[in-house]
C-alpha cells in the first residue's frame, strides 16, 4: 500500500506551488505545473489527470506514445534525449519539446512538422552549469543556435530548458538565474519576433528544485518523484 495517493501527492503539491508563486509576488496562472510520469504506467497517469494533472513529461519515445494517446486532452512534453530516427513519432504526439539543442534534430523537427501541418514548439536546452555530465548547448552557442532555428517556420522557440547541478540549491538557483539572464538577453535581441509566446518560457526545476526555479522566474516546472515516488518526501 502507497502511505499517500498520488492524487494526494499532486493536490497537496499544486496548492505549494501555489503558495510558492505568491511568496514570490508570481501569479500562479504563470507556471506550468508538468507531471513528469516517465516512471510510471497509464494507471498512475490517470490518477494525477483526477486530480487535476493536465500536463506531463516523458523522456522517451516509447512513454509518449504509450500514453499520449490515453491521455490527449492533456498537453504532453518531451523532455529526453532527441534520437533522430524517433524525430516523426515525437513531432506526432508532443505538444511541446523541452530537449532540441543540436541543429541537426531542429531541421528533421522542421522538416517533420511541415509534412504535420503543425508547428513544433520547442525550447532550447542549455547547459547552464557546465557539467561535462550535462547534454544543452553552452551558453554561447544558444544564439547561433536560436538563429537557425528562426529560419525554420516548423518550429516556434518558445523559450528555454536547464537542468540544475542535483544536490546544492546555491548552485541550482545560479544556473537558474543565468537561464533567466540568457532568455531577457536574447528576446530583447530579436525585437522582429512579436509573438508574445517567442522566448517567453523557462522550463527548470523538478522534485528538489523547483521552489528555487520559481522563485527564480520558471514558467514551467517539471516534477516527477515528487508526484508518483511514494518514498520522496
Ligand atoms: C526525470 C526528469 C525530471 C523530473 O525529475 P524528478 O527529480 O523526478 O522531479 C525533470 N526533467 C527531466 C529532463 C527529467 O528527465
Amino acid at each position: 500500500m502507497r502511505k499517500v495517493s498520488i492524487q494526494t501527492r499532486y493536490e497537496r503539491l499544486a496548492a505549494e506551488i501555489e503558495s510558492v508563486c505568491r511568496e514570490a509576488g508570481r501569479d500562479p496562472d504563470e507556471v506550468v505545473f508538468v507531471a513528469v510520469s516517465k516512471t510510471v504506467g497509464p494507471d498512475e497517469v490517470a490518477q494525477a489527470a483526477a486530480a487535476g494533472a493536465c500536463n506531463f513529461g516523458e523522456n522517451r519515445p516509447e512513454g509518449l506514445l504509450e500514453k499520449q494517446p490515453l491521455f490527449s486532452d492533456a498537453a504532453w512534453h518531451f523532455i529526453g534525449n532527441i534520437q533522430s530516427r524517433r524525430i516523426g513519432d515525437i513531432v506526432a504526439h508532443a505538444d511541446i519539446v523541452h530537449s532540441l539543442y543540436q541543429q541537426r534534430h531542429a531541421d528533421k523537427i522542421d522538416a517533420a512538422a511541415r509534412a504535420a501541418g503543425k508547428v513544433q514548439d520547442v525550447l532550447l536546452e542549455v547547459n547552464v552549469s557546465g557539467e561535462a555530465s550535462k547534454s544543452g548547448l553552452a551558453p554561447d552557442a544558444v544564439e547561433p543556435m536560436l538563429a537557425h532555428c528562426l529560419a525554420l517556420p516548423g518550429l516556434r522557440v518558445r523559450g528555454l530548458m536547464t537542468m540544475a547541478p542535483q544536490g546544492d540549491l546555491q548552485r541550482a538557483k545560479a544556473s537558474f538565474g543565468g537561464l533567466r539572464e540568457l532568455r531577457d538577453r536574447l528576446k530583447s535581441a530579436h525585437p522582429e519576433c512579436d509573438d508574445p509566446a517567442f522566448m517567453h518560457d523557462l522550463s527548470m526545476g523538478m522534485s528538489e528544485d523547483w521552489r528555487e526555479g520559481i522563485a527564480a522566474g520558471a514558467t514551467i516546472v517539471r516534477i516527477g518523484r515528487a508526484v508518483f515516488d511514494d518514498a520522496f518526501e
